[in-house]
Order: C-alpha cells, then sequence, then structure tokens
C-alpha cells in the first residue's frame, strides 16, 4: 500500500487520532497551517472529491465529514471564534495527498482564500 493515509488507518504509520468510527478518522496534520489543523478523512480510500459522485454516490460521506468536523471545531474550542474547512481537489486544487480529505482551521484569523 503506497498511500500514506491508508498507512495511517491501518495503524502502520503513527498519528495523533482525535476521533473515528466505521466511515471516518479525524488526526492532526504534521504540519500545521493554524493552531487547529485537523484532517478528517474517508477510511475507504477514496482519490479525490471528484470520485465522490455517480456511480457512487459519496453525498452522505461528505455530510459525515461536515458533521465530525463541526463537533471536533467545537471540542478544539474554535467553534466561537471561527474557522475554515476546505477539500482540495486535484493538482490545481492543491491537493498533495491523494485520498479524500477535509481540513479543519482554525484557532488563528484567516487569509483570503486563493
Ligand atoms: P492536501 O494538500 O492533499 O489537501 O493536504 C495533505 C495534508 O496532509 C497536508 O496538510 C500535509 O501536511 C498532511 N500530511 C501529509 N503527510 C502526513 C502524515 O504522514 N501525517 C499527517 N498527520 N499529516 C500528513
Ligand atoms: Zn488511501
Amino acid at each position: 500500500m503506497d498511500c500514506v493515509f491508508c498507512r495511517i488507518i491501518a495503524g502502520e504509520l503513527p498519528s495523533d487520532i482525535l476521533y473515528q468510527d466505521d466511515e471516518v478518522i479525524a488526526i492532526r496534520d504534521i504540519n500545521p497551517q493554524a493552531p487547529t489543523h485537523i484532517l478528517i478523512m474517508s477510511k475507504a480510500h477514496i482519490p479525490s472529491l471528484a470520485e465522490t459522485t455517480p456511480p457512487i454516490n459519496r453525498g452522505g460521506l461528505l455530510a459525515h465529514m461536515c458533521f465530525v468536523a463541526i463537533q471536533l471545531a467545537k471540542k478544539e474550542g474554535v467553534s466561537e471564534t471561527g474557522y475554515r474547512l476546505v477539500i482540495n481537489s486535484g493538482a490545481e486544487g492543491g491537493q498533495e495527498v491523494p485520498h479524500l480529505h477535509l481540513h479543519l482551521l482554525g484557532g488563528r484569523r484567516l487569509g483570503k482564500l486563493g
């Protein structure tokens, strides 16, 4: 298996696990871009957001990833001050790891996108 996130999910690589269930796992980003920087990833190896549309509709999974992120934002204490959820998709979208994940960023004032 050459996917770094699949290896984390399998427990082959260490990570700081904050939450997991049958569908998702949430870990701290190894190179945080904000005081709170959490990755909520699918347990299934889905290469990108572009692969969440039919024939397999992953809308429920995406909603669940958002739901988990919202709960973690509250737990981290950034819900009141504000935070950002980001999914990078594809090379020009800035995606580096080809395994579906949602970034939760908070704890500082974030700049404009782009
Ligand atoms: P992307 O650019 O694909 O949207 O985001 C990939 C993220 O994964 C980056 O923020 C990067 O710091 C993080 N990352 C890459 N490798 C590892 C790792 O081995 N462990 C953890 N915790 N985060 C990683
Ligand atoms: Zn993977």
